[in-house]
């Protein structure tokens, strides 16, 4: 399961991974914990080579339970913090290191081998993980629902209401995440497109389960 950020892709993924009782994986969080730890050693983000060495052993435990989210830097329960401002801010630089990227994509495949049937999602699952996956969904929306969604998100959450902040936030990760020379964000060829603009969560699941009993 891949596309951009305010798809609803994780809550979807993980519903959906409920429904089919597979197993979950959120390789998002990967690269958040990738980056808070980058974070914590005070790394120059201007500096691939030095966030290269910073994540280089990664102590990180992520669970495939899609009913109990389990996600740990070096034993500590971060998932929470990994949500933030300050790890979503530098996420699309830390993920844009190609041995990042190698080191996390080798930690997928060797969960993703062990797992059995499971939803995966991310941004490069379809066209550099799992590329011979039985099925590949690509979820898109347009810019304004996708900052839409977030920003009533964030009023939820006591983060605060700024539309149009959040329009180019996500307008500035779209752009990082789809031009960056290491796996740019695409659907791969043979994914089926769906576009959640104007369905809700529930839509997105029956239509997803759909595709996938197909
Ligand atoms: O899905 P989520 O918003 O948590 O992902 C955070 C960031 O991690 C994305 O903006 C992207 O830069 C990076 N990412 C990636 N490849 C993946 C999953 C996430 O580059 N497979």
């Amino acid at each position: 399961m891949d596309g951009p950020s305010g798809t609803g892709k994780s809550s979807v993924s993980r519903q959906l991974a409920t429904r089919l009782e597979a197993s979950y994986l959120d390789t998002g969080a990967m690269y958040r914990v990738a980056t808070l730890r980058v974070l914590r050693s005070g790394v120059d983000l201007d500096d691939p080579a030095a966030i290269a060495v910073a994540v280089k052993e990664l102590p990180l435990t992520i669970g495939t339970d899609p009913s109990r989210e389990v996600i740990l830097l070096d034993g500590e329960d971060v998932s929470s913090e990994i949500r933030g401002n300050a790890v979503t801010k530098a996420v699309s630089a830390v993920s844009a290191v190609p041995e990042v990227r190698e080191q996390l994509v080798a930690l997928q495949r060797d969960l993703t081998g062990a797992a059995g049937r499971i939803v995966v999602e991310g941004r490069d699952i379809g066209t550099v993980v799992l590329p011979e996956a039985d099925v590949k969904i690509y979820l898109t929306a347009s810019a304004e629902a996708r900052a839409s969604r977030r920003n009533a998100q964030n009023i939820a959450e006591g983060r605060g209401d700024d539309f149009e902040a959040v329009l180019a936030d996500v307008q500035r990760r779209d752009n990082l995440d789809s031009t960056r020379k290491v796996s740019p964000l695409r659907p791969a060829e043979d994914a089926v497109l769906v576009d959640t603009s104007d369905l809700n969560k529930d839509e997105v699941i029956d239509e997803l389960y759909r595709v996938v009993a197909e």
